[in-house]
């Protein structure tokens, strides 16, 4: 089903997934922070990708390195110099964008000026691509009629880093109704400064850093000095990186400060194609083993245009989020380019002694690189579901029980008859392998709601037949079956359903 944006977000306030930051403040843009609910689930999103591709692995180490780096590392990253976007600033709004996400729909308007010329006003629209930045300008357009009257149909569409200067003064930004409000694309390094020590001077200024990355290049002797690591073998990290993006949009997609997972698998400069097209795939499926199933999953290849100089071959993998199609993940072959660049600033070896081969050489890297943030976004998306159990509407997160924030809930059915203190007994068996969560309040059908909303997979109830055959009802979230099970096996169902084992038949 198509989620609708507003609803997701008033969902995740509602029941305590994402909050704005510092909301009491009347929050800061960009920023955002997890609830008791977000906080599970983003975690279980990490651990899992942990647990996948650093310890399940024989050829994977984890690194945890400082967020503040010699600022040396992003001069030789290439951030200093080059890790910007082009901004552009609207006169009359003050709203500021990415001038690489401005497309300009020129549709020629009826009205006329004093000499009798028709006027052309432009329209921009934001967005990741056209498709995106569309609607907006279709909207207006209609608006804007009424004060230019209707005009040619369907508009051209340029990207407005190609408008000649002459023409950018008939564009009306996305803001206002105003035509050439919009000032030149001027480049905005994304880095966030700050001073280390007690003088504000300039030769104390660090970075908090844009990516995990680079702490894993800056670490590439250590690792293998330490870790009797022989290629081909990676270095994963999660960590917090920062970037002061100049329109942070679409709820927790693009915020100034967000959490990665990257790998930076090393492997010999002729075996990094293979490595490349093993990443690429085995990525994809991660994603889809924890339920991004859906056909909202892609793989896009960058073509030759698209890539960084260094680059030979990048895809990303991208969803079709409510607010158009954008990167998850992107997976890089980025040849040699970040440890030579590192030799370069730092004058230390940085290459690899191959002891069987008795040859030495500078590793090739695949790099994936993901946002946890991102990936959260995505499998609230995939998992918002509206459905009708019993002729009323619900809402369900129907998560994969693996990233599920509480794995069961479990109930008295009423408040009497022993039945709290038999759910609680359970309750607290449970707790001891899985994140659970008890609940005596209110009617029974209120409770399954509640747990629907919170994407809890199953719930378990005591009842009255409970007292007589010491059985727990367990019921399925997503297909609302219920089946019963002896309440001294209730933990051991629940560990097997959660690992995969499919509801009784019949239930
Ligand atoms: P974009 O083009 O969307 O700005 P990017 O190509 O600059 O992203 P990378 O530098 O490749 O992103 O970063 C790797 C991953 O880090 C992205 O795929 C994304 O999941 C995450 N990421 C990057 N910037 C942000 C951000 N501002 N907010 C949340 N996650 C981000």
């Amino acid at each position: 089903m198509e989620v609708e944006m507003d609803k997701l977000v008033s969902l995740c306030k509602r029941r305590g997934f994402v909050f704005p930051s510092s909301e009491v403040y009347g929050g800061i843009n960009g920023f955002w922070d997890y609830g008791p609910l977000g906080v599970e689930l983003k975690r279980n999103i990490k651990e899992a990708w942990w647990r996948d591709n650093v310890q399940m692995r024989d050829d994977m180490v984890g690194l945890d390195c400082s967020i503040i780096m010699n600022p040396k590392v992003w001069e030789a990253s290439g951030h200093v110099g080059g890790f910007s976007d082009p901004m552009v600033d609207c006169r009359a709004s003050k709203e500021r964008y990415r001038a690489d996400q401005l497309y300009v729909f020129v549709y020629i308007f009826p009205a006329v000026n004093h000499k009798g010329e028709p006027t052309e006003a432009w329209l921009a629209g934001l967005g990741a691509s056209p498709e995106d930045a569309a609607e907006a300008p279709e909207k207006r357009a209609a608006k804007l009629a009424k004060k230019f009257g209707k005009p040619t149909d369907p508009p051209t569409v340029i990207p407005y880093m190609q408008i000649d200067v002459a023409d950018r003064e008939k564009v009306i930004g996305p803001s206002t109704e105003d035509r050439g409000t919009l000032t030149e694309p001027r480049s905005f390094n994304l880095m966030f400064k700050t001073f280390v020590g007690a003088l504000e001077h300039e030769s104390n200024v660090a970075y908090l850093r844009p990516e995990t990355a680079q702490g894993i290049f800056a670490n590439f002797k250590n690792v293998v000095d330490t870790a009797r690591v022989k290629l081909p073998f990676g270095i994963a990290q999660i960590g917090k990186s920062f970037r002061n993006e100049i329109n942070p949009r679409n709820f927790t997609f693009r915020s100034r400060e967000f959490e990665q997972m990257e790998i930076e698998f090393f492997c010999r400069p002729e075996e990094a194609p293979e490595w490349y097209a093993y990443w690429r795939k085995a990525r994809f499926e991660w994603y889809t083993s924890l339920g991004l199933k859906s056909e909202k999953l892609r793989l896009r290849d960058h073509d030759a245009e698209e890539l960084a100089f260094y680059s030979t071959a990048t895809a990303d993998i991208e969803y079709a989020f409510p607010f158009g199609v954008s990167e998850l993940e992107g997976v890089a072959h980025r040849g040699d380019y970040d440890l030579t660049q590192h030799m370069k600033f730092s004058g230390k070896d940085l290459s690899y002694f191959d002891e069987e081969r008795k040859e030495r050489f500078t590793p090739h890297v695949v790099e994936p690189s993901a946002g946890a943030d991102r990936a959260t976004l995505a499998f609230l998306c995939e998992a918002y579901t509206e459905d009708e159990v019993g002729g009323e509407s619900r809402t369900v997160l129907k998560f994969h029980p693996r990233i599920a924030p509480v794995k069961a809930a479990v109930f008295p059915l009423v408040k009497r008859d022993g039945m709290p203190e038999k759910a609680e007994a359970i309750y607290r068996e449970l707790k001891k392998h899985n994140n659970v969560y008890y609940d005596e309040k209110g009617a029974i059908g209120r409770r399954y709601r509640r747990q629907d909303e919170a994407g809890t997979p199953f719930c378990i109830t005591v009842d009255s037949q409970t007292t007589t055959d010491d059985t727990v009802t367990f019921r399925d979230r997503d297909s609302c079956r219920q089946w019963r099970v002896p309440a001294a096996g209730a933990a051991q169902a629940l560990r097997d359903l959660l690992e995969g084992r499919s509801i009784p038949e019949g239930a």
